[in-house]
């Protein structure tokens, strides 16, 4: 077996514990998983943000100052009703995520699957993030997809992208106007549903949102989210 990030050999140690552990700690070594940084302790009721790295300036309450900022446009507030995070965003991260996405990498997407919140799951529909037909093309694949196919899950998509402006060169005033990049490809499946839906990264929180507000538009009763990584 190899480290699914770095892909040294993984010696198996055969003891009771070993036996029973969760499959997630054979997946990586011992050096990857010191590097992941798992958020923990306080943090943003809504996007996961952990309060300990950021400055005391930038919390409101129980919420993060974006958060916070969201809550006040009376066009966004209440959109997102929370996010599940696993990992910091970290250089190490970064670089595992970049493996994933242009590399197509789909092991990682095990390991990744490995930390999915099953029990958020319990009673939602589960919808990835949609590409665009044009990064779709590109990549070959929808990361999103990738995670949530290992985790055995059903899964349905409700979303599809409007089109396929480059998300990653626009700027954040760009985004927060550009409020037609989802439409509810399936309707009737939003109605009087709570949805959770899946993406690799949570930056300024803006994509989700965008896909909240459409689904809550389309008859959702709560939308939350899972990313990987904040
Ligand atoms: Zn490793
Ligand atoms: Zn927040």
């Amino acid at each position: 077996m190899h480290c699914t990030f770095c892909l040294t050999s993984l010696r198996p140690v055969l003891n009771w514990t070993s036996l029973f552990a969760e499959q997630k700690s054979e997946l990586l070594c011992e050096e990857c998983k010191s590097k992941l940084e798992f958020i923990t302790g306080s943090r943003c009721s809504i996007c996961s943000r952990p309060f300990s790295r950021i400055d005391s300036e930038y919390i409101r309450g129980s919420l993060c100052l974006d958060c916070y900022k969201w809550e006040q446009d009376p066009q966004w507030k209440g959109v997102l009703d929370g996010n599940t995070s696993i990992f910091v965003y970290n250089d190490f991260l970064k670089e595992i995520i970049a493996l994933f996405k242009y590399r197509g990498d789909h092991k990682v997407a095990r390991a990744f699957a490995a930390y999915f919140p099953k029990k958020t799951a319990r009673g939602r529909v589960v919808s990835p993030i949609p590409l665009s037909e044009e990064r779709l093309y590109e990549r070959g694949f929808n990361q999103s997809e990738a995670i949530l196919a290992y985790t055995h899950l059903g899964y349905k998509q409700l979303l599809s992208r409007v089109h396929g402006d480059k998300q990653s060169k626009i700027s954040r005033q760009e985004r927060l106007e550009n409020t037609a990049v989802f439409s509810a490809a399936n309707i009737e499946g939003c109605h009087a549903q709570h949805v959770l839906l899946v993406d690799d990264i949570y930056t300024t929180g803006a994509t989700v949102r965008q896909a909240a507000k459409v689904l809550k538009n389309a008859g959702a009763n709560t939308v939350i989210s899972f990313t990987v990584a904040r």
